[in-house]
């Protein structure tokens, strides 16, 4: 199904996502959407994504697709490897401080046939608003976070008023300070300060990310329509409380992207060349999982940002093995902080044929193998809803960022996950992993799993509420100026 725009002018997107993977990737989906409804699409990447997109791709060019042009702009920053995540603090002060004046001479030397009508900006790289309003267009703010993310951002200012946030002293990280309840947080009953976005863990008030996630969080009531990738049936009363409470404009849940793509886009063939994985995707696994018994198989990733030390590598590896179970597990090459990964030999003598290695692979069809019976996550937003839409259950090691509230509310709220200590310990592995896998707990969360899944598909279905979102969305915010 899907609809085409009935209008004189073709409508003209420019969609520019936060340069990380996590966000390219969702914008990339909703293009498409937008393109195969009759949009005429511009999609801005980074010098430094542009040049990485066509190298994990091995090719020259990344158009191919008539009325979907790519361009860059530069980042700002200073050269770094190639092919590992930027350094996000750095990143985000150059978004703020760097990005206006080239992204203003890009849409100037567009070739302006049809003249650009719109703006989709990525909710924290909201300098896009000031080019908005020179151009005299509405934006929208895709937020590319959960609404329990998303909600958790929007009250870091009212932890700040309260006294709470930057900590008093580092004791508090680890004194209990942080599983303090707070309770006036509307929607949000079960949340303690650590559940919120992760950079209120800091004693600093200048501290880089929470001070840049506050700033954009507060603009976000300056777009013509906020976009979340979630839907109605998963985050209902937060999502009320949200519109209810905070003065923002409208609020258009349209997730998950992935089957709003399956459902809408009837020439899925035509997009075949567009792809938004910045590391080279690896396809031996899906032999390796070719026979395997249904939900037999442990699926382990951390995304794209995600660092840990190789201590806590090794202790995952010894969980892993000693829980007996088959497993994947995709072990990015800047995963370890500062240095290579490095595994024992014992370790990869006893997997052998039990366990799979891999450094990048395409997340979402392995998360549809029917092999594919648990996930251990670092519960990125983007793979949390891969894996409900999947019906996957999880294990969650959050490790910055939002992860923290979406690891709660996968945990607590939709009853799908288990949290593993941050501190991570090989024997507690070894028990989540049997436990998701074959325990009576891991059962439940596989159910629970099975159910999100189904409404998830339904919120995708051509009256689900997040297919009507987002034909709202085009009608009522996206056309308004063609
Ligand atoms: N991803 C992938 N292959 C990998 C690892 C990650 O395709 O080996 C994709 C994953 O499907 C998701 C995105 O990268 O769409 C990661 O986004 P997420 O929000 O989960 O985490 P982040 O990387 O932003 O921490």
């Amino acid at each position: 199904m899907g609809f085409l725009i009935p209008t004189k002018k073709k409508p003209h997107a420019v969609c520019i996502p936060y340069p990380a993977q996590g966000h390219v990737t969702p914008m990339l989906k909703l293009a498409k959407l937008l393109h195969s409804n009759g949009f005429h699409i511009t999609f801005v990447n980074t010098h430094f994504n542009h040049k990485r997109l066509l190298k994990s791709r091995g090719v020259s060019s990344l158009s191919g697709v008539p009325g979907f042009d790519f361009k860059s702009i530069p980042d700002g920053l200073p050269p770094s490897n190639e092919d590992a995540t930027q350094d996000i603090p750095a990143l985000c002060e150059s978004v703020t401080n760097n990005f206006l004046a080239p992204f203003l001479d890009l849409l100037r030397n567009l070739n302006h046939d049809p003249p650009v009508s719109c703006i989709v900006s990525d909710g924290v790289m909201s300098f896009t608003l000031d080019a908005a309003k020179q151009l005299g267009v509405p934006e929208v703010l895709f937020w590319t976070t959960s609404a329990c993310g998303f909600m958790g951002y929007l009250h870091y200012q009212h932890l700040i008023d309260q006294g709470l946030v930057p900590l008093k002293s580092e004791e508090d990280l680890t004194n209990g300070y942080l599983d303090m309840h707070i309770t006036t947080v509307p929607g949000m009953d079960n949340m303690r300060l650590k559940d919120f976005p992760s950079f209120v863990r800091t004693t600093n008030p200048k501290e880089i990310l929470l001070n840049f996630l506050n700033r954009e969080s507060k603009r976000a009531s300056m777009g013509s329509a906020i976009i979340l990738n979630t839907f109605e049936e998963l985050e209902g009363p937060v999502l009320d409380a949200m519109r209810s409470i905070l003065k923002l404009p409208p609020i258009f849940t349209i997730g998950p992207l992935s089957l709003l793509n399956n459902n809408m886009i009837k020439d899925a063939e035509l997009y075949s060349s567009l792809g938004s994985n910045l590391w080279k995707e690896e396809f031996g696994c899906f032999e390796w999982l070719k026979g395997r018994k249904e939900a037999s198989v442990v699926y382990v990733n951390f995304g794209s940002i995600t660092v840990m030390s190789n201590e806590h590598l090794v202790e995952f590896a010894w969980g892993l093995a000693n829980s007996k179970q088959d497993f994947l597990w995709v072990i990015r090459g800047d995963l370890v902080k500062g240095d290579s990964a490095v595994l024992p030999q014992e370790f990869l003598e006893e997997i052998n044929g039990r366990g799979m290695l891999a450094t990048w692979c395409p997340q979402e069809e392995v998360l549809n193998n029917p092999a594919i019976g648990g996930f251990l996550t670092h519960s990125g937003w983007n793979s949390t809803i891969e894996s409900i839409v999947a019906g996957v259950p999880m294990i969650s090691w959050p490790f910055f960022a939002e992860q923290q509230t979406n690891c709660r509310y996968v945990c607590m709220e939709w009853g799908l996950g288990m949290e593993i200590d941050n501190d991570v310990k090989r024997d507690e592995v070894e028990k989540q992993v049997r436990e998701l896998m074959e325990g009576e707990k891991g059962e439940e969360m596989r159910k629970k799993a099975m159910e999100l899944k189904k409404k998830a598909f339904r919120a995708a279905e051509p009256n689900g509420t997040s297919t009507v979102n987002f034909e709202k969305l085009v009608h009522e915010v996206l056309l308004l100026s063609s």
